[in-house]
């Protein structure tokens, strides 16, 4: 009688205590896989767009309603980077706690310092970077702010596991500067190297790592390659030698071939996004891994070889 009571009660506070866990939506898996780490098992996750989504093309199902309706807190990048699909969603969930304004609606990219800011927003062309580059998160000392970041608004709601949060945080920021040395090492043969992506979503990786990402077969950010454009694109690499072209597994990995065909450059699969190509993880340690592995590998390869 005794043990099953004490079964019973078990039952009841692990019951408890599960509805009691903050129920946290991230929009994308980048930002999800910090919160995952930061809330170590006391919060509920749930992660918008897929890895191999374009983060600012996410098809927005009916079910991220209720999903956003449950949610205590939303983590979302900033900076423009969800507007073309999340703003219907909010208004759609009808949740006070996420919010405009709210403690429970995170700005990632808050406290982070935002690359080519336009000093006026103009989206008359489509261009989806009108209120700066919001891809900021491949930049590891950007992780840092934004894991801090989630680990104070965790805690503010959730002061119970408050001193939890915190530490994971620390120790998330510990792990990244250990990692951060073999990084740069592993990056540091190749400075001032010339590197074509696709769509303009590495100013934060290649300022870091010092790389110059700056030739894109986009003509602007969500604007498709024209045929006069990739040609421009094409002589420039020649001029600048550029061997290497990274392409995000959402978008025409054969336009980049073809361009790598006119000017015996590599393709590299990258990802913003644990899990978003074979090889890159589960986790943001691990993707980074696969990231700088991929690109120090690609550009250590002599031309004429692949
Ligand atoms: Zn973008």
């Amino acid at each position: 009688m005794k043990q099953l009571l004490t079964t019973l009660i078990t039952v009841l506070l692990t019951a408890f205590s599960a509805s009691a866990k903050l129920n946290v939506v991230a929009t994308t898996p980048d930002i999800a896989s910090i919160a995952e780490v930061v809330g170590g098992g006391e919060i509920r996750l749930t992660t918008l767009a897929r890895p191999t989504e374009d983060p600012h093309f996410v098809d927005a199902k009916p079910s991220f309603i209720a999903k956003l309706n449950r949610a205590d807190v939303l983590l979302q990048g900033g900076a423009e980077l969800e507007i073309g699909w999340l703003p219907p969603l909010m208004q759609g969930s009808r949740n006070t706690k996420i919010a405009a304004g709210a403690p429970g609606n995170v700005q990632c990219n808050a406290g982070v310092t935002m690359l080519e800011v336009p000093s006026t927003l103009d989206r008359s062309q489509g261009d989806v970077h009108a209120a700066g580059n919001p891809h900021f998160l491949v930049d590891p000392e950007n992780a840092k702010i934004v894991a801090q970041h989630i680990a104070s608004a965790f805690a503010q709601l959730d002061r119970e596991h408050a001193g939890l949060y915190q530490a994971n945080a620390t120790q998330f920021t510990k792990a990244l500067d250990d990692h951060m040395v073999t990084w740069k090492a592993k990056l540091a043969p190749f400075q001032g190297a010339h590197i074509v992506a696709y769509h303009n979503s590495w100013p934060y990786f290649g300022k870091r790592f010092d790389l110059n990402i700056d030739l894109f077969l986009e003509p602007k950010p969500g604007i498709p390659p024209s045929p006069a454009h990739l040609a421009n694109v094409i002589t420039q690499m020649k001029d600048e030698g550029a061997r290497v072209i990274i392409v995000d597994p959402y978008l025409s990995r054969k336009t980049a071939e073809t361009v790598a065909k006119a000017t015996d450059a590599e393709v590299v699969n990258v990802t913003q996004f644990p899990g978003g190509v074979k090889g890159s993880g589960k986790t943001y340690l691990e993707m980074m891994d696969y990231l700088i592995d991929s690109i120090s590998t690609a550009l250590a390869t002599p031309p004429n070889s692949n």
